[in-house]
């Protein structure tokens, strides 16, 4: 939790509001109100400097009802259970909203990644997955990046538990190197669904992208990836920022500079031709479309009024708090929703797991395709329901999501 804001509690006002909204039946909306599984785990590792440190780890799986439990592993110090189970709950309306055969998880270390060594990393990743070892696999749960993980973290944990089974099972985890199963297009994926997604709402809301300005807050995997995919296409970026701080450039910043300057400084910061801003003041600057691509709670009722954008597409998961979301909503702000805007990592995911169950590799363009296609059908059939029902995108995205859990759960019915 941070600060006054619990990730928790904002995700479950979310699923009454629409449970309400759709009359959605009591029994199905009790059993989605609660996690099915939380695992608090203690990751003892050996330090490089010979002593012994405790971390702790969770592992949350939200539901199974339509398929394995998937979602992202985060390594960050302000990681809380509530957090996680909030993160794990987004995922299970995440795979429902694109349609893919996944329940809902997340999992997280608390730790500050930047001061451990790779070693150390590589330590803490291995013993994390032996104390949940039992409950992941590639019919059961399948971790994959999120905050501060990357390739390199999944082919540890790909390792582990294969040594631990005995035989190499790449299903078990996405987002791997390529070299181990990992798919062509998915280190981009998250991004890439971002772009399509707002190509989409510019084309139902007349917006021509080429005159528009864009801010976004975040440099990492999805930021980072964002900044050079929207700039290949001759869109402005104007602002961008990392955990260090923000540079903006009314007449536009160009990501293969700013990523040149973040190798040698470690920072964005570190580029010269541009005004420095605090990632506060990035998400208030004059802008057409905003980016939050960073971590949850950056919007709130302090800074929601000050925010320049006509629309924000939400990269990050939960960025904009409930209360921020009203006030944004009123002033009619068009926010294309983190489980439809962010959906196309786990997408991709889903299909590196199922080119590793049948090991039969697609190119890289017929990923990026079927990407594209099934972010679009979401994208329509969320705006439609938007449309239909006059509510707002978040609104429409969790009311397909509910109701396509909510119908798998009634027809399942409850055992015993
Ligand atoms: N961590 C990513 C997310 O929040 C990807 C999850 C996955 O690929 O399973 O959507």
């Amino acid at each position: 939790m941070r600060g006054k804001f619990n990730p928790w509690q904002m995700t479950l006002s979310q699923l009454d509001e629409v449970a309400r909204e759709i009359d959605l039946d009591e029994s199905i909306h009790q059993i989605l109100r609660y996690p099915k599984r939380c695992l608090t785990v203690s990751i003892p590792i050996q330090m490089n400097n010979g002593k012994i440190k405790v971390f702790t780890g969770f592992r949350v799986q939200h539901n199974v009802t339509r398929g394995p439990a998937k979602g992202g592993i985060r390594y960050h110090p302000s990681v809380t259970l509530d957090e996680i189970k909030a993160l794990a709950m987004l995922m299970t309306w995440k795979c429902a909203v694109v349609n893919i055969p996944y329940g809902g998880a997340k999992g997280g270390i608390v730790c500050e990644p930047r001061k451990l060594s790779l070693k150390e990393v590589e330590r803490l990743t291995r013993r994390y997955i032996s104390e949940i070892i039992s409950f992941i696999g590639p019919e059961r749960d399948i971790p994959a990046p999120d905050v501060n993980t990357n390739p390199q973290v999944m082919a540890w944990i790909m390792d582990t538990y294969s040594m631990d089974v005995g035989y190499s099972v790449p299903g078990v985890v996405t987002g791997k190197p390529i070299s181990i199963g990992g798919s062509l297009g998915r280190n981009t994926a998250t991004a890439r669904g971002v772009m399509f997604t707002l190509m989409n709402a510019a084309k139902k809301l007349k917006l021509d992208l080429f005159e528009k300005t864009i801010a976004i807050q975040g440099y990492g995997n999805v930021g980072g990836n964002l900044a050079h995919l929207l700039s290949d296409e001759g869109y402005k970026i104007i602002a961008i920022s990392d955990v260090e701080g923000g540079i903006y450039n009314p007449k536009g910043l160009d990501p293969i500079k700013v990523s040149l300057a973040l190798k040698e400084s470690g920072s964005v910061v570190g580029f010269k031709n541009a005004d420095k801003i605090t990632n506060q003041e990035l998400l208030t600057v004059d802008c057409d479309v905003l980016v939050p691509a960073a971590l949850e709670n950056q919007i709130d009722e302090d800074n929601a009024d000050k925010i320049k954008a006509k629309v924000i597409v939400e990269a990050a998961n939960a960025p904009i708090t409930p209360q921020a979301d009203k006030i944004l909503e009123g002033r009619g702000i068009f926010i294309i929703p983190d489980i439809l805007a962010n959906a196309g990592g786990v997408t991709v995911s889903y299909f590196e797991w199922v080119q590793g169950l049948q090991a039969y590799f697609w190119t890289e363009r017929e990923v990026n395709l079927r990407l594209r296609d099934i972010m679009q059908k979401a994208f329509d059939k969320v705006y439609r329901i938007c449309g239909e029902r006059k509510v707002t995108m978040r609104k429409a995205a969790y009311i397909l999501a509910i109701e396509r859990v909510a119908e798998a759960t009634r027809v399942r019915g409850l055992y015993p």
